[in-house]
């Protein structure tokens, strides 16, 4: 090339893969031509050899620095030159190789990026905003504050049904079709997300004051009147559906909390029967709120040991001995400070929560016990209480037959008190798991007897050792009142069956009277001792002279 400018305006055309530069030309000179190739982003890759007769060092430094990838010196060398030339072109197709192989794995990186975010913004069934997307978008509402909008929550009746009789495919086909159809009720600005298995949720915004939200509503469910096509066959399910409204006025900003409250509300309205909806109301949200707190804490509670045994001392009522005693959970809130199972049980219950906490109170009632039998007071026994759903576990023998082996219990020492409606509620499999307790020696309590299924007819079925008499009856409990006459009953009956009866909740000296006349074997209750925790009873034993048989009552300061 005869001059810097011609191979300037030749560049595009011949798209070489390396130039060789002369520094001296006619013209703009080598530097400039350099400096403007490794400038512009199309050429910058292509490798310069700078060939100078000028072989001083700053030459050379400029040379480098303007961007030239090497320099041969004039007279040129042919063989130097090749090599040179190989070796540049080498690393230039290396350097080209590189680059494609970056670009492609940037494209994945994109391309994956995309399908990522399109998974978590989309459900892949039915192509409508997933659940992470409606709680960005109410996030989004709440943040502006300017806007009313409300959450229609929709759950299908019995989904599990059509998977159950027509398999997934068909259970995906209805889901699609319902996605279809609800999607007709949307305004332009409305969104259907799906959240859950057969769960959509509505975000309607605006909400302008002549909006009939309640027709809408009908509307929405009455399009469930229609059957939908699936490939197999036509299917007719029905939907409930819960309404939270949100605004600046919300109760509570947090996007997640008013999903729940429209969920709360889809509840209710299950529970009113299908095809039903329910508005929120503000009460049920404090009460979920409560109740979620509480299952947070109950969690916490089981995991840092806050659960604590306290016990009743059982009497009998003819010597005033204490026999035994009723271990009965209390839980050290930290802040609450001591709080009754009355407040802690049924939610243990529901949540299952139970059984670990149950086989907290049996260990450590065990420990204590055994404890005490160690001290030398070996006939004590004590009764722990056992829920419904603890008494359907199916880790219940394994779980005692632990505690028993860790602590070296006396089995015949322990006695579980359950309710009639733990037994009727398993009765099938209550028998065998009687037997097997009573192969252990352990003893079985039918607790707050009276107040349930109270048939002592059936009684007999079951192998158990005796019933406590709810405190129900024993608190009014004069002669010739009816609840006198319950108590005598079921007393004179217990002793047919050869039964031991308790007579809960004995406050007064009357009761214990009218009991004792009956001929009740034993009792509990705060005219003897109120529950206390293990430190304060063995205070007490400790006060009782050791191994003197019988022993007085204990008793507690009232
Ligand atoms: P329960 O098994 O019938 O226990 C007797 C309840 O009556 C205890 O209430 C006791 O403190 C109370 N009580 C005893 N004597 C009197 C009295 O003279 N007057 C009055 N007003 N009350 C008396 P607590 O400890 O609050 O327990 C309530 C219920 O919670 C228990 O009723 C039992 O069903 C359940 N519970 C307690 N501990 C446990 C446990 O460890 N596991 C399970 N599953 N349930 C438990
Ligand atoms: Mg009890
Ligand atoms: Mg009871």
């Amino acid at each position: 090339m005869e001059s810097g400018e011609k191979a300037l305006a030749l560049l595009p055309l011949l798209q070489p893969d390396l130039i060789l530069l002369d520094v001296m030309m006619p013209g703009i000179d080598g530097f400039t031509l350099c400096r403007q190739v490794k400038t512009t982003a199309e050429w910058q890759s292509v490798p310069i050899i700078m060939v100078t007769a000028l072989a001083s060092k700053e030459t050379l430094a400029q040379c480098l620095e303007l961007g030239a990838d090497d320099f041969v010196s004039k007279p040129v060398n042919r063989l130097e030159l090749m090599a040179r030339v190989r070796s540049m072109l080498r690393i230039r197709q290396q350097y080209q190789q590189l680059n494609s192989f970056n670009a492609q794995i940037e494209a994945k990186v994109v391309q994956r990026t995309a399908e990522l975010q399109d998974l978590i913004y989309h459900d892949s069934l039915t192509r409508l905003p997933s659940r992470t997307n409606l709680l960005e978008r109410i996030g989004h509402l709440l943040d502006d504050q300017r806007t009313d909008f409300a959450l229609a929550y929709l759950d299908c009746d019995q989904f599990k049904l059509v998977n159950g009789a027509f398999g997934y495919t068909v259970g995906n086909q209805l889901l699609q079709a319902i996605a279809t159809r609800l999607q007709r009720h949307l305004r332009p600005t409305d969104i259907l997300a799906r959240v859950g298995e057969d769960e959509f949720c509505f975000l309607l915004t605006p909400i302008p004051p002549d909006f009939a939200l309640e027709a809408w509503v009908e509307a929405v469910l009455q399009s469930f009147h229609q059957p939908f096509q699936t490939s197999h066959c036509e299917i007719f399910i029905t939907a409930c559906l819960g309404l939270a409204l949100g605004n600046a006025a919300t109760l509570t900003p947090d996007p997640e909390a008013l999903l729940q409250a429209a969920d709360t509300a889809m509840y209710r309205a299950k529970r009113q029967g299908k095809g039903c909806y329910q508005r929120f109301d503000p009460q049920l949200y404090e009460a979920t709120l409560r109740r979620l707190t509480l299952e947070n804490d109950l969690q916490r509670a089981l995991d840092q040991g806050e659960l604590v045994v306290y016990y009743q001392p059982i009497v009998s009522l003819s010597t005033h001995q204490t026999t035994g005693f009723e271990a009965l959970v209390r839980w050290h809130h930290p802040d609450r400070g001591i709080v009754p199972p009355g407040e802690f049980i049924p939610c243990l219950e529901e949540t299952g929560l139970v059984v670990r906490a149950g086989l907290i109170v049996l260990r450590q009632a065990c420990t204590q016990l055994q404890q005490w039998h160690r001290q030398g007071w070996t006939d004590l026994t004590v009764s722990v209480n056992l829920s419904v759903r603890q008494f359907a576990s199916p880790t219940l023998l394994a779980d005692i037959d632990q505690v028993l082996a860790e602590t070296g219990l006396n089995p015949a020492s322990l006695k579980l008190e359950v309710t009639e409606s733990a037994i009727m509620e398993n009765a099938e499999s209550v028998i065998t798991l009687l037997h097997a307790l009573r192969d252990r020696q352990i003893q079985i309590s039918i607790d707050d007897f009276g107040t349930g299924y109270s048939s002592l007819g059936y009684l007999h079925r079951f192998p158990i050792d005796g019933l406590k008499i709810d405190r129900s009856f024993v608190q009014d409990m004069r002669p010739a009142q009816r609840n006198y006459q319950v108590v005598e009953t079921i007393i004179t009956l217990s002793n047919q069956l050869g039964l031991a009866v308790v007579a809960e909740g004995i406050e007064t000296h009357d009761q214990l009277q009218a009991l004792q006349d009956l001929g009740c074997e034993l009792g509990q209750g705060f005219f003897f001792a109120k529950p206390a925790p293990a430190e304060a009873i063995t205070a007490t034993l400790l006060n009782q002279p050791l191994g003197s048989s019988p022993r007085p009552a204990l008793r507690a300061q009232r």
